[in-house]
Parts: structure tokens; C-alpha cells; sequence
């Protein structure tokens, strides 16, 4: 019997070993370190996440979805036995903003900005739950210990309550839909601001970061578990003034307005995901923007 129970122990802690390999694995989903402690997380849906683990604990960057933040919690167990201490929401769209309940089960604190907190009591979504902690203004840090978490609001530009993340003693960054590496603009740029877009772009070039977890990136998915750097957030930048630029000029040449999207072509981002596709509704989003004046706009509420 004695025998018998430590094979079964032995049989239970080598499943466990199983186990335990399979997370990280092609269906649970991809870990990689791109700082000292600081990793990306993808199941190659698209959506990337960060997670840093400091003394104190462990914060993680946009939890996607329930499925998403399953996965990403195991794959977090897999590296560290620290608590969960903040589980940190980019922005108000339900595509990000859900699955931070599976973060509150496993006992942290969901994050927001007060504009997006205030967005999702109204529009709730099937997979969202209410923060914890909101917080307002332009700035903010919380503490992991050894590591901080800079927490900014940069302005309207996409959503509301949009949060860029940095972690300054490892030069890493977390940014959310305005730095899209290898893409062209999302189809008809929902929600977006292009103009102060464009703008934050270049308050987010004038932070100081190396690396970043850019949420959705279109790069190899081996290339885009490294993350994206500063050159991404210089060729969106690059892209939304070359679309301008083209549109402008075939408002100078009296092209019809219908007809625009139809000629306007940058060959130069002919192998971005997206162009063949979106370069048109990108074309006919900005330049109704041009005609009418930019939208959403919202007064300055920092
Ligand atoms: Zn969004």
C-alpha cells in the first residue's frame, strides 16, 4: 500500500511537471522575457499583453478577454510564485478593457483611468467588470518594490482614458492601439482622433523606453513576442502624414471626393497587413476628417 501511494505521488507530481511545460506552449499560449522580468504574452490571436514581475509582485498590461487572462495567468504561474497585485486596463473598448475578473479571483486590484471607468459603468461589456481603482490626471506611479509602473494619460487620441506604461529601471513601455507595428491603420479607424493621434505619437517619442509590448502586432509572431521599439511608433507616425499628405494632394488635383479613395495608393506600405484591404476605408476615414474637422472630440478633461 505504501508502495502504492508513493507511485501515485510520484505519478501526480510528474503530471504536474507535464503540465506545467505545456503552458507556454502553442494552444496555452507564448511567454517571452524581454527585460530583466519584464515579459510579452500572446496566444497569436493578435492581442499581446506585458506582465512584469517586481519584489512586491506581479502587474499585467490589458487582460483581452477571459480566455486571454486564463492563459496569461498560467503562463504567469510558470515563472514566479509572486501575487498578482495590479492587473492594469489600457483604455475603455471592451476588445482590452475584459477577463479582469480572472485577475480579481487571483486577488489583484483591476486599474483604470477615471474616462474609461466612467465609459465602461455606462457601456458595460459581456466580459468586463467594474476597477478597483481609478485613478485621474496626467500622471501617475505605483510601486512594485524594486520597480515602478508610470501610468500617463497623453490627451485624447484613441478611446477614452488611453494609458501608456512605462517602467522606467527597465526601459519598457506598454502601449495600446497607437502603435500598431507592421499594420496599416484598423479598418475604418474607429474611435480614433488621427490628428491627436499623430501628436501623441510624438509625446510617446519623447518618453524614454527601448523596448514595448505594442497590443496588437502584426510582425512574424516570433519577431512580435520581442516586442516593438521606438522606429514602430516613428512609421505609424510616418503613415498617418504620407496618407494626409496623398489625400491632400488629390484634393489639389480636383480628384471627386468618391473617387479619392479609389486613386490613393502608398506603395511604400504595400506589405503591411491590411493594405490591400484597409487602405481604402483608412483613406476614406481620414480624409471625411479633413472635409468635416476632426472626430471625437472631446474637451480637455485631465
Ligand atoms: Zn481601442
Amino acid at each position: 500500500m505504501r508502495r502504492f501511494l508513493r507511485y501515485a505521488a510520484l505519478s501526480v507530481s510528474i503530471l504536474l511537471v507535464f503540465a506545467t511545460s505545456v503552458f507556454g506552449s502553442d494552444e496555452n499560449g507564448k511567454i517571452r522575457e524581454i527585460g530583466d522580468s519584464v515579459y510579452s504574452f500572446t496566444m497569436g490571436l493578435g492581442n499581446h499583453s506585458m506582465f512584469v514581475i517586481g519584489q512586491d509582485g506581479v502587474a499585467v498590461f490589458d487582460t483581452f478577454d477571459s480566455q486571454h487572462s486564463k492563459s496569461m495567468l498560467a503562463a504567469i504561474g510558470s515563472v514566479t510564485d509572486k501575487p498578482i497585485r495590479y492587473a492594469f486596463q489600457s483604455h475603455n473598448h471592451w476588445d482590452h478593457a475584459s477577463g479582469g475578473q480572472v485577475f480579481k479571483d487571483a486577488g489583484a486590484q483591476v486599474v483604470m483611468h477615471v474616462l474609461a471607468a466612467e465609459w465602461l459603468a455606462a457601456n458595460p461589456g459581456r466580459d468586463t467588470v467594474p476597477p478597483d481603482t481609478v485613478w485621474s490626471g496626467d500622471r501617475k506611479n505605483i510601486s512594485l518594490g524594486n520597480l515602478t509602473v508610470e501610468l500617463r494619460y497623453l490627451g485624447m487620441n484613441h478611446g477614452r482614458g488611453m494609458t501608456v506604461f512605462t517602467i522606467p529601471e527597465r526601459g519598457a513601455a506598454f502601449i495600446a492601439d497607437l502603435v500598431n507595428p507592421n499594420r496599416v491603420m484598423f479598418s475604418v479607424v474607429p474611435d480614433f482622433n488621427i490628428g491627436e493621434w499623430e501628436r501623441t505619437l510624438t509625446d510617446i517619442l519623447d518618453l524614454e523606453f527601448d523596448v514595448a509590448v505594442c497590443a496588437h502586432n502584426e510582425l512574424p509572431i516570433d519577431e512580435a513576442l520581442n516586442g516593438c521599439t521606438r522606429l514602430h511608433a516613428e512609421e505609424e507616425r510616418q503613415f498617418i502624414r504620407d496618407l494626409r499628405d496623398a489625400i491632400l494632394a488629390e484634393f489639389q488635383n480636383g480628384t471627386g471626393f468618391l473617387d479619392v479613395p479609389k486613386v490613393v495608393r502608398l506603395p511604400q506600405y504595400a506589405h503591411w497587413v491590411g493594405y490591400d484591404d484597409w487602405l481604402e476605408m483608412n483613406t476614406l476615414r481620414l480624409m471625411t476628417d479633413l472635409w468635416m474637422g476632426p472626430f471625437p472630440w472631446y474637451p480637455d478633461e485631465k
